[in-house]
């Protein structure tokens, strides 16, 4: 079996589209610009990309972006005081800030000091517990794409065997709850999960989001599943130069699959399309607009 390649860019491409159109319509009809706020702290290089390539998007979906780089040295005080400026700014929809933070700054309190319905990543305590109980809130970007992906192959979740792999605050764990919302039968493995290869082949929907390169090998897979590779590794390629690869073993995988993302092109556009997304979910919510599905 070659498993169909779930094509991440493809259809993240198609979803901005919908999303560009979506903004068109309510800027003609309410005068409404969707703006969203990107705050990073220091010049980390990985982040630099990540922001310019969120910040391009955000343009290219019609909405504002209000870029703010701070000093690696700015006080967790003077970003709190920038965090209020934005949440009471009604231009600014959504708000981003960047991680990893430097230490001097306590990540979760700048998280939790994000108003709720501006927090467009999805983190803000508030949001995981509306979340958790069913209630309308602003969804992780990475989770939601992961699911989007999902259904993409799969014509309904329900009553399907899936399988996790990793139990962050930012994958995993809204994983869990988004696929119970789909009717799921869910397990989150972790690092002390036992006969993780055992737990792997149960699944009909594999989803790993570990952070180790090409850990989930083809033998952990049921044949046909669908599997989901969150991971992004970083490791020595040819001459020299270094190459992504996922936390799935994709050559041997894609023998056994039923369909696979492809590491990188697979879950990463997804996750800066659903970005865009929420940033277009929240403006119509503070606006007491209807709220887009796309
Ligand atoms: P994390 O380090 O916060 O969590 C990793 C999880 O993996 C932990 O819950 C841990 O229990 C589990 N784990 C670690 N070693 C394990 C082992 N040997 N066996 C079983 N489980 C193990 O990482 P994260 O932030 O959730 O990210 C996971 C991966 O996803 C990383 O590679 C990250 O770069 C990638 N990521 C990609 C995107 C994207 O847009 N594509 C977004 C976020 C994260």
């Amino acid at each position: 079996m070659t498993a169909r390649i779930i094509d991440g860019k493809t259809i993240a491409v198609e979803l901005r589209g919908r999303i560009a159109a979506e903004v068109a319509r309510v800027l003609s009809t309410h005068k409404l610009v969707p703006g969203i706020a990107v705050v990073q702290v220091g010049d980390n290089p990985a982040s630099s990309v990540y922001v310019r390539s969120k910040s391009k998007a955000v343009a290219e979906a019609g909405m504002r972006a209000f870029d703010h780089k701070l000093p690696d040295d700015v006080s967790e005080a003077e970003l709190l005081t920038l965090i209020g400026t934005l949440n009471a700014d009604p231009k600014v929809n959504g708000i981003l800030v960047q991680l990893p933070l430097p230490p001097h700054i306590d990540a979760q309190r700048i998280i939790a000091s994000i108003e709720a319905d501006k927090d467009v990543d999805g983190f803000h305590p508030l949001n995981a517990g509306r979340h958790a109980t069913g209630l309308p809130g602003l969804v992780p970007c990475t989770p939601l794409g992961c699911v989007l992906l999902a259904k993409s192959v799969l014509p309904s979740l329900a009553g399907l065997e899936a399988v996790v792999i990793g139990r962050s605050n930012i994958v995993g764990k809204p994983l869990l709850q988004l696929l119970l919302a789909e009717n799921a039968t869910v397990t989150v493995a972790h690092s002390k999960t036992r006969d993780l290869p055992g737990v792997c082949r149960r699944a009909d929907l594999l989803i790993a989001a570990i952070g180790r390169p090409e850990m989930v090998r083809g033998d952990w897979i049921k044949p046909g599943a669908t599997v989901i590779d969150v991971g992004i590794n970083r490791v020595p390629g040819e001459g020299g130069k270094s190459r992504i690869v996922g936390d799935v073993a994709f050559a041997e995988a894609e023998t056994v699959a039923g369909a696979i993302t492809p590491v990188p092109g697979g879950v990463g556009p997804m996750t800066i399309a659903c970005l865009l997304l929420n940033t277009l979910r929240a403006a119509c919510a503070q606006n007491g607009l209807p709220v887009p599905l796309l």
